[in-house]
């Protein structure tokens, strides 16, 4: 579903993503992992193009990137992003946040739209927040609804940088309770996150990133008991 080979970016000097390959089978849940800096957030954003790469080549769903007009906006909407600031519309209510996507790009009818919103709604627990406005939900269920809000355009393939660091403890499980009956039921994820209880039980693969680089691309089992680098072992013994 994601496929990168030897992908290489800059920030000036910075020599950010090096020589990253990896591949993301359909169906297959990857945990991304690695401290702060060492370009998680970066590979993440040129898999759908909201950062160019200098060398390398990305594939989605078959589809080479670079693309431009309707294949990139394509793409944008089969590749489902959820950050760590949930970046809801704020003066819509939750469900105008959810159909506004299939309406006006997938050119869904309002009512279709909105039905569909309501089970989405459902699905993440949040049918009883529909009409409010994003600022009188709590941090889990805006995060929820932004998930649902993802869900909507039906993507590919859902992309997760840290949605649950920016939540206050109480609300971390139920946003990963989420994410892991989406990795239940089939969804190819690709996930940053230091929720190694997630990792544990939701991934098929970690991957670890340092210094730009991918250091380990291993099964959970592996990589929790019997990390091959001191980098990670050092990482896990932090977070752990
Ligand atoms: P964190 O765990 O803190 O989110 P990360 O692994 O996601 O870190 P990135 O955000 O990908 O790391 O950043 C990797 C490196 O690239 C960092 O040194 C960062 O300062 C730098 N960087 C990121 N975005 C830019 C940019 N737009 N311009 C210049 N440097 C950048
Ligand atoms: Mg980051």
């Amino acid at each position: 579903m994601i496929r990168t080979q030897d992908v290489n970016k800059h920030f000036g000097e910075l020599h950010v993503l090096k020589d990253i390959t990896i591949d993301v089978p359909r169906g297959q849940v990857v945990v991304v992992a690695g401290p702060s800096g060492s370009g998680k957030s970066t590979l993440c954003r040129t898999i759908n193009r909201l950062e160019p790469i200098d060398s390398g080549t990305i594939e989605v769903d078959g589809e080479p990137l670079p693309m431009e007009g309707k294949a990139l906006a394509k793409l944008r909407a089969d590749v489902g992003m959820v950050f760590q600031q949930f970046n809801l519309f704020a003066h819509k209510s939750i469900v105008d946040n959810v159909t506004l996507g299939p309406i006006k790009v997938r050119k869904k009818s309002k009512s279709a739209a909105r039905d569909e919103a309501m089970e989405l709604l459902t699905r993440v627990g949040i049918a009883d927040q529909a009409e409010k406005f994003p600022a009188q939900l709590s941090g889990g269920q805006q995060q929820r609804a932004a998930i649902a809000r993802a869900l909507a355009m039906n993507p590919k393939v859902m992309m997760f940088d840290e949605p649950t660091s920016a939540l206050d403890p109480e609300m971390v499980q139920e946003v990963l309770d989420v994410m892991a009956s989406l990795a239940n039921e089939g969804m190819t994820m690709f996930v940053i996150t230091h929720e190694m209880g997630f990792a544990r039980r939701a991934a098929h693969r970690v991957i670890f990133m340092d210094y730009g680089a991918v250091i380990e691309d291993t099964s959970p089992e592996e990589f929790f008991t019997n990390p091959r680098t001191e980098r990670a072992q050092d990482f896990l013994s932090k977070i752990l």
